[in-house]
């Protein structure tokens, strides 16, 4: 059993990440918080480590398990319910992976870091490990719906059933895809809108150029960062992109009179540039940009007939 110090430490550890959990509502948490800010009983517990599988010397078990977004160094392959996390080096005996182990058979709650840049990660907590692959040299890791309360009780009393284990896991996968796509969407456009400018991460959000349902890839060059009004205002073809990275304002929302947001947040952008990354592998790809201008060009043809 996880001695009773070690257990009170890891407990709170999670009721801080839930104290914090209001500044970073992404749940995207930078590295020095991980390792910097975590102060119990006036000790420093670092949370995330050099390597994938993370114990402080604090606990007696690992902590926290880490993947980097896309590394050729693969240490978690997220299928669509499943994680499959890699043990450290090839011996199952080696002592980070008896410990994750251990984390299995005691139902010991862990921390999941997904590096989503230089410097930032994508937090989940609690995980579980559910099931040891010796053979394969992975662990399985599943998320779990119930929330590590804020009372000193370290462990779940009720355990969700497994239906709702896999659909808890499935969201945490969903929310990594979709956690690493925006993050890289916005840190291309430098945390602002690409139409206004704004820079404010909590009203940004990164918007597709081509729908996930309608095939596009979840890379930097089908999407833009876009505040949430624009956001809207592009998914609704209000605003149009030309494949030249031109604004265009549709003909009859150019032709209302409405209030300053309509007039200075809208129609005003219209004939506007597209701010872009600056690197030129980052820029929206045309093509991209053509197929979903064609939507808008016809409506907004329809429009000007109609007008
Ligand atoms: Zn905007």
């Amino acid at each position: 059993m996880e001695n009773q110090q070690s257990q009170r430490i890891r407990s709170a550890v999670f009721d801080w990440l839930n104290s914090i959990n209001y500044q970073y509502p992404d749940r995207v948490i930078p590295s020095s918080v991980l390792t910097n800010d975590c102060i119990i009983n006036g000790e420093r517990i670092i949370l995330s480590g050099a390597q994938g599988i993370w114990k402080p010397r604090q606990l007696q078990y690992p902590i926290s398990i880490k993947s980097v977004a896309d590394s050729i160094y693969q240490d978690a392959q997220l299928d669509n319910n499943l994680i499959h996390y890699k043990y450290r080096g090839t011996d199952p005996n080696l002592y980070v992976n008896v410990g994750l182990r251990e984390c299995m058979h005691q139902r010991i709650p862990l921390v999941y870091l997904h590096q989503v840049s230089k410097g930032k990660y994508l937090v989940e907590w609690p995980v579980f490990i559910v099931a040891d692959d010796p053979k394969n040299l992975t662990f399985t890791v599943e998320a779990n719906s119930n929330q590590i309360s804020l009372s000193s009780e370290p462990n779940i009393t009720e355990e969700p059933d497994e239906m709702q284990r896999r659909y808890a896991t499935r969201q945490m996968i969903q929310r990594l895809h979709q956690g690493t796509f925006r993050e890289r969407v916005l840190e291309a456009y430098r945390e602002h809108c690409a139409i206004c400018r704004l820079k404010h991460r909590q009203l940004l959000d990164a918007a597709h150029i081509i729908e996930d349902s309608k095939g596009g890839k979840p890379v930097v060059q089908n999407g833009l960062s876009l505040c949430k009004i624009h956001h809207a205002a592009f998914d609704n073809n209000i605003i149009g992109i030309t494949p030249d990275y031109q604004i265009q304002v549709r003909e009859d929302i150019l032709q209302e009179i409405d209030g300053p947001m309509l007039k200075h947040g809208i129609q005003e952008m219209h004939g506007n540039k597209l701010i872009l990354p600056r690197s030129a592998n980052l820029k929206p790809k045309q093509e991209w940009l053509e197929e979903r201008y064609e939507v808008f060009k016809k409506l907004n043809l329809e429009l000007i007939i109609q007008i």
